[in-house]
């Protein structure tokens, strides 16, 4: 449990890169830096992180080229977990950044950015991803609805029986939900649950994160059984026990 958390830094522009590993060494953290998509992919290939903070806009690999990597291969230690990433967009990109969201990044953050901010992040994101989205004793006991099971001892879930693959982010929003049946949360509520937010930030996060999930989790994505959306208000889940 007492791992030091490895975070790599991919990132073309000295100055960026240089302070933002400083502040994240200051936290006690390990970190290394890419300068370039290509540094990134060997730097994986060597050792998984735990944590990627990831510039899209890259000299000779995209990151999103990146992402598609971090997120195809299921990490070699499952005990260490999917690699949590944030990535780095200009503010101009928002087509970039949504794509990113889509491929499964956790969070992102907009450029220019403060380090301190980014770093609040990453402190959000592990909190999450180490002892789960609150601050008092996560819920430990497996949910059942139907078809679908959440256990966030494992922080596995199955649909029929066939485990899914979620990242981080995505078990935590289910998991908070699920834990929460029938109840309405408007998008800046769960990123202030889930994601551990208290400034107003792009609820678009959620709606992304939200339609991934039903990508992965329902037989109809576009009629959702658990995760619905009550229109112009939010989300809730569905304890439904018909199968999918
Ligand atoms: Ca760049």
């Amino acid at each position: 449990m007492d791992q030091v958390v490895d975070i790599l830094v991919v990132e073309d522009e000295p100055a960026i890169a240089d302070v933002v590993s400083l502040y994240l060494q200051r936290e006690g953290w390990s970190v290394r830096v890419a300068r370039d998509g290509q540094e990134a992919l060997e730097a994986i290939d060597l050792r998984r992180p735990d944590l990627a903070i990831l510039d899209l806009n890259l000299p000779r690999v995209h990151g999103l080229e990146i992402l598609r990597r971090l997120r195809n291969h299921p990490p070699r230690d499952m005990s260490r977990g999917d690699v949590l990433v944030v990535i780095l967009t200009d503010r101009s990109e928002e087509r970039d950044r949504i794509q990113g969201l889509e491929m499964g990044a956790d969070d992102y953050v907009a450029k220019p950015f403060s380090t301190a901010e980014l770093v609040s992040r990453v402190k959000a994101l592990l909190r999450r991803a180490r002892w789960g989205p609150a601050a008092g004793a996560p819920e430990k006991r497996p949910l059942q609805f139907g078809q679908l099971m959440i256990d966030p001892l494992t922080r596995t879930v199955r649909v029929e029986g066939q485990e899914v693959s979620l990242t981080v982010t995505e078990f935590e929003l289910l998991h908070f939900l699920a834990r929460h049946p029938r109840q309405v949360f408007t998008r800046e509520q769960l990123l202030e649950s889930v994601w551990g937010y208290n400034e107003p930030l792009d609820a678009r996060t959620v709606y992304v994160h939200v339609r991934r999930l039903r990508q992965k989790i329902e037989s109809d994505p576009s009629r959702p059984a658990w995760l619905q959306t009550v229109w112009g208000t939010g989300y809730k889940f569905e304890p439904s026990d018909s199968a999918p």
